[in-house]
């Protein structure tokens, strides 16, 4: 019997488990990126009560070609997002006069640079997503620096600006996406969980500067309507009980006088017993006064101004 085979890999040593960390490193772990000031601004531009800013993830087919799966049959439930999903999205938007802005991994965007540069002439914001929806905390901190620095300047050569806001492929978060993100000048990050209003990134207890607009997978389309083909997940919901859910967070919001974000994606919600709710959504938002659309950037900018706020303007 060999005793050893160059094909099996040596088990890493066992990481000391949690329970025997010393106090240094479970609150080292818990400070590294964490939620500083409350950026709500008494008041939205414009006197407004409320916030909403709409995302859509057009992710397309980067989720099966980051994962190597390179089928027609998968790529094609991608390409829906874009000829069709996207398509109805903008038609919808531009009815209803309302800006989104448009999270686009650059391999998305590269395949369609049409939709990409659609988006900055319809008035919407297009924002990093990463290059292929690559899994950041999968690779080493120079590969991920790499990854988003040419998906920043991919963006920018296809619409022309440059992007200023940033939400990680799937919401992860490497120990070193912080770093990268400051380092690469963003103003703002949408990926994390810790309030449902913006508030500043700490790093280390330290303030950044940087504003978060905080995501959350309630109000993601992703986690009701997506399957695994081959496993037992099927977590299909019905649609009008996810508008439901999606109403309450709104009316909650508004009565709160705080932000409504939603991350949708275009292969998902584009779908037409799914688009049937984001337009009775869209109405339902439509009929209360004193509603601001935004985009990411622009909510990013007036909870931005809670860091320099004139007193009296403090944020809550
Ligand atoms: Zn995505």
């Amino acid at each position: 019997m060999p005793t050893s085979d160059p094909g099996t890999p040596v088990p890493a040593q066992s990481p000391t488990p949690s329970w025997q960390w010393p106090e240094s490193v479970w609150r080292g772990h818990v400070e590294a990126v964490r939620a500083g000031r409350a950026l709500t601004p008494a008041r939205w531009p414009g006197g407004a009560r409320a916030a909403v800013a709409l995302s859509f993830d057009s992710d397309h087919e980067t989720i099966p070609l980051r994962d190597g799966e390179t089928s027609p049959g998968r790529l094609a439930q991608g390409e829906y997002g874009a000829r069709v999903g996207a398509v109805r999205i903008r038609e919808l938007l531009r009815r209803r006069e309302v800006p989104a802005t448009f999270f686009m991994p650059a391999v998305s965007a590269l395949l369609h640079p049409d939709e990409a540069r659609g988006y900055a002439e319809d008035g919407h914001e297009v924002a990093v997503h990463g290059w292929i929806h690559e899994r950041n905390t999968l690779l080493a901190a120079e590969d991920e620096r790499d990854l988003i620095r040419r998906a920043l300047d991919t963006l920018t050569e296809l619409t022309g600006s440059r992007p200023t806001g940033i939400r990680t492929p799937s919401w992860d978060f490497s120990d070193s996406t912080l770093g990268t993100i400051l380092d690469l000048g963003f103003a703002y990050d949408s990926s994390l969980m810790a309030d449902d209003e913006p508030y500043e990134v700490l790093a280390d207890g330290r303030a950044t500067g940087l504003v978060e607009i905080p995501v959350d997978w309630i109000r993601d389309d992703a986690p009701y309507f997506t399957m695994e083909r081959y496993s037992s997940v099927r977590p299909h919901t019905r649609p009008r009980d996810v508008l439901e859910m999606w109403r309450d967070e709104f009316d909650e919001a508004y009565r709160s006088g705080g932000v409504f974000q939603l991350t949708l994606h275009p292969h998902v919600i584009g779908h037409r017993s799914r688009l049937v709710i984001l337009r009775e959504l869209l109405d339902h938002i439509g009929g209360h006064r004193d509603v601001w659309w935004a985009t990411h950037a622009q909510l990013a900018d007036a909870a931005r101004a809670q860091l320099t706020g004139a007193p009296g303007e403090e944020g809550r």
